[in-house]
Order: structure tokens, then sequence, then C-alpha cells
């Protein structure tokens, strides 16, 4: 019987409460499918600062060292607030994480089923079929890493600011990679998304791309657009588009696009990948909601569990090998969610909302 070794990190408000319905849907997925599961939790963001002075503490670090993957829930929130910028959870607990693990790309689903349409700002005569897309970003590198990186005071006496964006040949060719496996197993077609008519670093990454699928993909669809033009074109037909891939801090702005038009928070899986492999050969990663602690609901058992429990999916697929599974689970909470119209307050419309329990419990009566 396989055993699934990873690391819970829940972290705060609604992260924990959601996290306990994935749990539970794991669990019901492993004794169905005859897999062992091996994990433990450990605090991280608030909880972290709270119970152990430090938002990543050493002990979560080593637990999550010791796993073959890692799911997160969600950290931050007001109680927080005042700490200054460095000391803040998500930036104090996710930025080591990703540079512990080599986090280097960003997977993002852009999902939303056709009858969830009204989550979504765009007409739904625009998306009558709903959004089925990926966006993934570079996650490492480029202008939020690059050196230099600082502010100086010129003669004159005023300052000035200076970041870096750099990108080398090696981190262009491995998020290439991550796109053209991601894309073999949907509609093998890409978007690279880059600035080559400005940028230095854009002008390599087109031509390392072009290269390296032309090398290893040649049956790959490659298409190139420039980041202005992808955000028009998210928002004006986002099916156009089925695995977009582009650098750091453009892939920030346009998966955050992505998941506006899509809807809600609740439904938006993430994966990030790692450099490294784990003890079964396959990518480390770490797997969470696109969407934060949501504060304003929390305490009150009405979060959707959705995303997290898609992220549990995404963990069996990439860092387990389980594609199989995954896709029961995903199919499940389809068919709660759009089948039987099971819907918690944030993808209701009019419809009674469910509480956080019913939802799961819906999901897990669909597998
Ligand atoms: P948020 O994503 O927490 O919430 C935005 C809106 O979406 C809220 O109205 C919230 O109720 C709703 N929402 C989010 N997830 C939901 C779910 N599962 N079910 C139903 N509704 C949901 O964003 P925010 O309010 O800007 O941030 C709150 C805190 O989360 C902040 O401290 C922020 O720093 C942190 N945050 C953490 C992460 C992370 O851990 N990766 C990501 C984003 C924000």
């Amino acid at each position: 019987m396989p055993t699934l070794k990873f690391a819970v990190l829940p972290g705060d408000y609604i992260g924990p409460e959601v996290m306990s319905e994935a749990l539970r849907v794991l669990d019901h997925v492993a004794k169905k499918e005859n897999l062992e599961l091996s994990y433990q939790q450990a605090d991280v963001g608030g909880a972290g600062i709270d119970h152990h002075g430090k938002a990543l503490p050493d002990s979560t670090l080593a637990l999550c060292r010791e796993a073959d993957a890692i799911l997160f829930g969600s950290v931050g929130g007001p109680k927080w607030e005042k700490l200054p910028p460095k000391e803040q959870p998500e930036r104090a607990a996710l930025l080591p994480l990703r540079k512990a693990f080599n986090l280097f790309a960003n997977i993002r689903p852009g999902l939303l089923y056709p009858d969830l349409t009204d989550a979504s700002p765009l007409k739904s005569a625009r998306i009558p079929d709903g959004i089925d897309i990926v966006c993934i970003r570079e996650l490492t590198g480029g202008i939020y890493f690059g050196q230099p990186k600082t502010t100086v005071t010129l003669d004159n006496g005023e300052e000035q600011a200076i970041d870096t964006m750099v990108y080398k040949t090696s981190e262009i060719e491995r998020i290439a990679e991550v796109a053209a496996v991601t894309a073999r197993a949907r509609g093998k077609k890409v978007c690279s998304v880059d600035k080559a008519n400005v940028l230095e670093t854009s002008v390599l990454w087109r031509r390392v791309v072009t290269a390296y699928f032309a090398k290893n993909h040649p049956d790959i669809a490659l298409t190139h657009m420039y980041v202005d033009n992808a955000a028009m074109q998210l928002a004006r037909d986002p099916n156009q588009f089925d695995v977009l891939f582009t650098e750091n801090m453009f892939g920030d702005i346009l998966s955050d696009e992505m998941a506006v038009i899509c809807g809600s928070l609740g439904m938006l899986s993430s994966a990030s990948l790692g450099t490294g492999k784990n003890s079964l050969g396959l990518p480390f990663g770490l797997f969470e909601p696109a969407g934060g602690t949501a504060p304003d609901i929390a305490g009150k058992g009405v979060a959707n569990p959705c995303a997290q429990i898609l992220s549990a999916a995404m963990m069996l697929r990439y860092s387990f090998g389980l594609a199989a599974v995954a896709d029961r689970i995903e199919a499940a909470v389809r068919a709660a969610v759009a089948t039987d119209g099971v819907r918690t307050g944030d993808i209701a419309f009019g419809r009674p909302a469910v509480g956080t329990r019913a939802m799961s419990d819906a999901i897990i009566a669909r597998l």
C-alpha cells in the first residue's frame, strides 16, 4: 500500500477550517483507494508567531523537510497587521518556504464551471462554457529577486530606487518544461507571455522558449504574446488560452486577473513545484488555495472548502503521481457544486447556502 507522507500547515483564520475538510476528503479517498496517509500538522504564519515567536518555526520547516509535499492553508490577518513588514505572516512564512524548497513554478488552474458564470465579472455571454485555462508563473527569478535592489540618495539629495530584472537560460527552460508538461495533459497549446519589444530579459525569454519547444516539444502549439495584450485578451476572451506561462512579475499580475474573472477565490487551487524531487522521485511541491485567510468570514463555518480540497487533489497529481485519484476528487467537487447545486455563500447566487462541513459532505457523498 503506497504511503503518502505530507506536512499539513493550516495557518490562520479560515485556514484550519477548510484544511480539516480537505483532510476528511483525503482520509475518505485513502480508504477507498487503499492508500496510506502519513501526515502531521504544524503551525505556520500567525499561529507560528503566537506559539513559537516566528511565522515559520524551525520545527515546522523540519517537518516539511521530512515530507514529500506540503499541504498549505493560508496565513495572515488583522491580528498580526501591526508587525513590521519583514515579520508579517505571509512574507515571513511563504517566502522562506519558497526559498527553502526552491519552489520555482506556480501553477494556477483558472476554472469556472458553466453553472457558476454568475460569479465572474465577465458577461456570461462571453464565457457560456465557463473558463478552463491554466496560468503558470515563474516564482523565484525576475525583478523580485534580481540584484542590485536598493534605494540610494543622489548627490542632488533626491532618492533613487533600483530593482533589477534578471533571467538566465536554465531558469527559462525549466519553467518552459512545466508549461509543456501541463499542456501535454490538456490541449497541447501554450502561450508564452513576455515584453520582448522592450525588455532584454524578455528577448532572451522568447528566444530560449522558442528553441526549447522546437527541440523538445515540437508537437505542442507555441505562441507568444506581449503582456499588455495578454492582460486585455484575458478579460476579452479567456478561453483563447489553454496554458499560459510567464515570468514572475507578469505572472503575479496575470494570475490575479485570472482569479478575478474566475469568480470566487473559494474555488481556486494552486501548486508551487520545487526543483527538488521527493522520496518518490516526483516533484516536491506546496499546494494551497489561491485566496487568503478571509478574516471577514472566519469562525462562522461558512468558508468554501473547495479550493483547499482541489489543492489536495493537485498534491496527489503532482507530488504523488496519482492523476486518476486527483481526477476523481476534481470530478466530485464539480458534481457536488454544479450538478447537485450544493453551494457555500460565495457561490450561492440566491440559492440556499450551506456551511463548510455540508459542502465537504456533499463532495464526499459524490466520491
Ligand atoms: P482573502 O483572499 O482572504 O479574501 C478576499 C475575499 O474573498 C473575502 O471577501 C473573503 O471572504 C473571500 N474568500 C476568500 N477565500 C474564501 C473561501 N474559501 N470561501 C469563501 N470566501 C472566500 O483576501 P484578503 O481579505 O485581502 O486577505 C486576508 C488575509 O489573508 C491578509 O492578511 C492577507 O495578507 C492574507 N493572504 C494570505 C495568502 C496566503 O496565505 N497565501 C494569500 C492572500 C492573502
